[in-house]
C-alpha cells in the first residue's frame, strides 16, 4: 500500500531540459502557520540513457557535495548529457542553513531516519519522499558525504555492502569509477536506516563519498569531488567518456579498504581533551598507542591511553578537543578482501 505524502513540486520530473525549483512539504510551526519547508531540486533531462540521483546536504555540516552539485545545476547544459539527472543538493535543508549535522528542527539526523515516514517529523517527511517517490525514478543514486564537524576523514568514496553479488559488482565498478584516492566498504556498523542502505534495497547503484571534513571546505576534496562525481557520470553513461589523462591512474589500482566493525572505531573512555600520536594515513597496528584524553582540570591525575583496535590505516578521526566517554575518537579502515569484479 502506497503511503501517502503531503508533499508537492513544481518541477516536471517527465520534461525534456532543465528546470530548477523546490520540493515543498508542507510544514506548521509556530511562526508560520501554512507555511512550507523548501528544499531546492533541480532535474536535467535529455534524450535517452539512465536516471541518476545526486544528493548532497543529508548531513548540513557537509559541504563538498552541495557545492559540487550547484556547480552541476548551474553549469550543465541538458544536450550535454544523455539520461536524466535529479538533484537535490541540500536535501536536509534546515540542517544545511545552519550547518548542522541534524535537523534544527526535529532533532534527528536524517541518516537515521530511511524509509522515513510520511507523517511522522519534517525529517522523516523527506526521507519518505525520497524513499517513496525518487528512488522508484532512479537507475543510480550519489550521496555526497563528508565527514562533518566532529571527524576528518580521508577523500574517499564509499561502497555500500549488499548481499546480491551482481549488484555489489555493479556499486563497485561505479565507486570505483569515481577514482577517489581511496575507496572504503562501510556498513555502518550493519545500520539499515542510511539513504545508501535504502538506495540500495531499492536496487540502483549507489555511490557514496566521504570528503573530508571538520566543518570546513576543503580544497582538496572539493578537486576529488567535482572530478568523482563527473567520472561517475561518465561511467553510467550520462556524461560522455573524459578524455584519458596519462596523470591518473585508472580506477581499480587504486587501494579498497574496508571499516572492519566495532575494532575499526576507537571510543572515548573518559572525559577530557582528547590528542592523537598520529596524522591521518598513518599505517597503525592492533594495540598500539592511539592518542590520550587529557584532564585538565585535574592535571596531577596522568592522561588515558587509547589503543587502535585494528592493523590498518588511520581513515578518520575527532576534530573536537573536548570529549565524554563514547565519542567517537578515531577510525581505521583495514584491506578489504571480498570480492570487488
Ligand atoms: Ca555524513
Amino acid at each position: 500500500m502506497a503511503r501517502k505524502s503531503t508533499a508537492f513540486t513544481d518541477i516536471d520530473f517527465e520534461k525534456q531540459g532543465k528546470q530548477t525549483g523546490f520540493l515543498h512539504i508542507p510544514h506548521s510551526p509556530h511562526e508560520d502557520a501554512w507555511g512550507v519547508t523548501r528544499i531546492p531540486l533541480a532535474v536535467i533531462a535529455n534524450g535517452s540513457g539512465p536516471t541518476v540521483i545526486l544528493q548532497g546536504g543529508c548531513h548540513g555540516d557537509e559541504y563538498e557535495g552541495p557545492i559540487v552539485l550547484g556547480e552541476i545545476l548551474r553549469d550543465l547544459d541538458p544536450s550535454s548529457i544523455q539520461g536524466r539527472l535529479i538533484i537535490l543538493p541540500a536535501i536536509n535543508v534546515a540542517a544545511v542553513e545552519m550547518g548542522r549535522r541534524t535537523s534544527p528542527v526535529d532533532g534527528l539526523n536524517m541518516n537515521r531516519t530511511y524509509p522515513g515516514d510520511p507523517a511522522g517529523t519534517i525529517t522523516q517527511q523527506i526521507s519518505a519522499y525520497v524513499t517513496d517517490v525518487i528512488y522508484p525514478m532512479g537507475d543510480a543514486f550519489l550521496d555526497l558525504h563528508s565527514g562533518g564537524s566532529s571527524l576528518m576523514i580521508l577523500p574517499s568514496a564509499i561502497v555500500e555492502p549488499t548481499v546480491d553479488p551482481e549488484h555489489h559488482k555493479r556499486n563497485v565498478a561505479a565507486v570505483l569509477a569515481f577514482d577517489a584516492p581511496l575507496t572504503v566498504v562501510v556498513d555502518n556498523l550493519g545500520e539499515a536506516r542510511t539513504s545508501t542502505a535504502t538506495s540500495v534495497r531499492a536496487g540502483l547503484t549507489t555511490v557514496g563519498t566521504e570528503m573530508g571534513g571538520g566543518g570546513t571546505v576543503s580544497l582538496d576534496a572539493l578537486k576529488v569531488c567535482r572530478q568523482g562525481v563527473r567520472n561517475v557520470l561518465a561511467h553510467l553513461g550520462v556524461l560522455p567518456a573524459p578524455e584519458k589523462s596519462s596523470a591518473s591512474s585508472p580506477a581499480g589500482e587504486r587501494r579498497i579498504l574496508k571499516i572492519p566493525g566495532p575494532s575499526g572505531y576507537v571510543f572515548a573512555p573518559t572525559s577530557g581533551v582528547f590528542e592523537s600520536f598520529h596524522p591521518l594515513g598513518t599505517m597503525v597496528r592492533a594495540g598500539q598507542e592511539a592518542g590520550r584524553v587529557h584532564h585538565l582540570t585535574d592535571p596531577a591525575r596522568p592522561p588515558e591511553i587509547l589503543r587502535f583496535g585494528a592493523d590498518g590505516l588511520l581513515y578518520g578521526w575527532r576534530q573536537p578537543g573536548r570529549v565524554v566517554p563514547g565519542n567517537c575518537c578515531f577510525v581505521v579502515a583495514v584491506p578489504y578482501e571480498g570480492e570487488l569484479k
